[in-house]
């Protein structure tokens, strides 16, 4: 596998079906597959969170779940030729899970939302089993979480708690679980069970989904500017860091 730095942080030059073709290796090696999405945000705010860095960096498949990383990796002859958006996998996941009949557990999200996204799945992918949801907001301590997922026994587990929650209960928790395949979905369960649109398929076509979630959603507006500002500041961080090398 080709790993890129984009700011000094590790991403992964990697396809959706490099991903599911790896899901039986890791399976019947009883070995841990960690698929995180790694996004401008992640890379730019992720500095702050020495955890989550060193989590990343650990983790098996960094997937470049950003057009802003696609475009940095393009612009410098890099390897990372498109997009795996976390939504996107998580349904090949469940697809997987559906034909290979495995069972998946999801962890976040509102509690109407966790529990229309299992009803969703179970008409969508009838063949996989469903071994068990907990909501976002549970009462539960970590270590109930992580006892009753055990419990469960699943072969997947989706994390929906957004940055830097997900990234952060995953680093201090995958230890402790006896389950094969973790992904950090963000708010993908939102989308799954119906209750947030994802953007019109012309925005996604252009690249321009980050924009539509943008403008609508107050709270992400400033992502508006983060987009340009890491693409600038990537660019100068592969000038800086190939004239140093020079300089050997
Ligand atoms: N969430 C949660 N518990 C929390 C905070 C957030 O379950 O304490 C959920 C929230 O309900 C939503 C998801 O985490 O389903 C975050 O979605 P967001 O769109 O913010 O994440 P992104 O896709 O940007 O990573």
């Amino acid at each position: 596998m080709i790993t890129e730095e984009i700011l000094g942080f590790p991403v992964d030059a990697i396809t959706y079906d490099d991903i599911i073709n790896d899901l039986p290796k890791y399976m019947q090696a009883g070995k841990k597959m960690s698929a995180i999405s790694v996004n401008p945000q992640v890379i730019v705010e992720s500095q702050n969170y020495p955890m989550i860095n060193k989590f990343i960096k650990q983790s098996t498949h960094r997937i470049p779940d950003g057009i802003g990383v696609v475009l940095v990796s393009k612009l410098t002859a890099g390897k990372i030729k498109e997009r795996v958006a976390g939504i996107e996998l998580m349904q090949r996941f469940l697809a997987y899970a559906d034909l290979n009949k495995k069972s998946v557990f999801f962890y976040g999200a509102r509690p109407e939302v966790v529990s229309d996204a299992a009803v969703k799945v179970k008409q969508d992918y009838p063949n996989l089993t469903l071994s068990g949801t907990i909501d976002g907001y549970t009462k539960l301590t970590e270590a109930e979480v992580v006892a009753n997922i055990n419990k469960a026994n699943p072969d997947f587990l989706f994390v929906a708690l957004g940055f830097p929650k997900q990234e952060e209960w995953l680093a201090r928790n995958i230890p402790y679980l006896n389950v094969s395949i973790f992904q950090d979905v963000g708010g993908s369960l939102d989308v799954l069970s119906g209750h947030v649109k994802r953007a019109p398929k012309i925005f996604i076509r252009c690249h321009l989904e980050w924009l539509y979630r943008s403008l609508s959603d107050p709270k992400r507006l400033r992502r508006i500017t983060q987009l340009p500002v890491f693409v600038f500041k990537s660019l100068w961080w592969k000038v800086r860091t190939s004239n140093d090398k020079k300089d050997y």
